[in-house]
């Protein structure tokens, strides 16, 4: 089916890019209903959804593309990782589709259902400290709290409903899907999808694209050594986990971004009395360069009590 995607539904929440032939990355534009993409993959016969974005406001628009595209064709959803901004939609995929993931990932999905009250009873209070002042950082402060709470309000986690060991292999007409088991990276269950009649890679948040990573459910060494072992399937195109779809360079970037900052975790751990690091020049521009300082002493911390380290890159 060839669609293009100014054929395709239109959402506020993100924006459609070919990525080949019957393959669309959904990047997200929207904060706090999208914040991580998803992508939609023709395997020829039944068609795959990776990741749900945050809400089900924004998954209920992705749905309906997939919709539009695919009919009453079977589908499958894959979730990347367990962080909210890529399982939050499960809830409207559902009904309709086998959801699937690692292992590690349902269950972190499943604790984050049970923690759910708990986090909606903090974000009220967040909320509540929020009410005072009409200055500019003030309203800001009450708007993002405002959309939080309203945000967890209104989720319905669902998990995977069924997991991968080290691997799956989907077969449609037109392409096969590999979805490879990654062990810990950006968390403890991370899994890429690969489609090697394409060479595309769907790499979740283990690649994402001039945009700082999230370090503090994963492990930044163990990191490097996948996206070592994601370089050897010689990917052409990378859809990342969040930012504009990007090719073997974007993996480059991330590995590069990662050897900075166990680096300069490094530099914090022999001298804990150093002022706080300035964010490397070539990532000044990415998004979320502010985490920086944080990003380090948070690595710092961890490697400060992981005896006979042997200073790994
Ligand atoms: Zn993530």
């Amino acid at each position: 089916m060839a669609a293009t995607c100014s054929s395709l539904p239109k959402s506020p929440f993100f924006k459609l890019v070919a990525a080949g032939e019957g393959i669309w990355a959904a990047v997200a534009t929207d904060f706090p209903a999208a914040v991580g993409n998803s992508a939609i993959v023709d395997l020829g016969g039944r068609w795959l959804v990776v990741d749900t974005f945050m809400s089900a406001r924004a998954a209920t628009d992705l749905h309906e593309v997939v919709r539009s595209l695919a009919g009453d064709e079977p589908l499958w959803v894959v979730n990347t990782h367990s962080h909210m901004d890529h399982v939050g939609g499960n809830e409207v995929f559902a009904a309709a589709a086998t959801i699937a993931a690692t292992g590690a990932t349902r269950d972190r999905v499943l604790e984050t259902a049970a923690g759910l009250p708990q986090r909606i009873a903090a974000a009220e209070a967040a909320a509540a400290d929020a009410t005072a002042g009409d200055d500019e950082e003030s309203v800001r402060r009450r708007r993002e709290a405002g959309a939080r709470l309203d945000s967890l309000r209104r989720l319905r986690l669902v998990a995977p409903d069924a997991t991968i060991g080290e691997r799956l292999t989907l077969y449609g007409q037109r392409r096969r899907a590999d979805l490879i088991a990654l062990g810990t990276a950006h968390t403890n269950g991370d899994l890429a999808i690969h489609l090697p009649d394409d060479r595309t890679l769907l790499a979740g948040d283990v690649v994402v694209n001039h945009t700082l990573p999230v370090v503090q459910d994963g492990d930044a060494v163990q990191w490097l050594g996948v996206l070592a072992r994601l370089r050897v399937l010689g990917a052409a195109t990378v859809l990342p986990g969040h930012g504009e779809v990007g090719d073997a360079a974007t993996i480059d970037d991330m590995d590069d971004c990662l050897g900075a900052l166990l680096a300069a975790a490094d530099a914090l751990v022999r001298d804990p009395g150093a002022p706080a690091p300035l964010v490397p020049e070539r990532f000044r521009a990415w998004r979320g360069a502010q985490r920086w300082p944080e990003l380090v002493a948070l690595v710092a911390s961890r490697k400060a009590h992981t005896p006979f380290d042997a200073g790994v890159r």
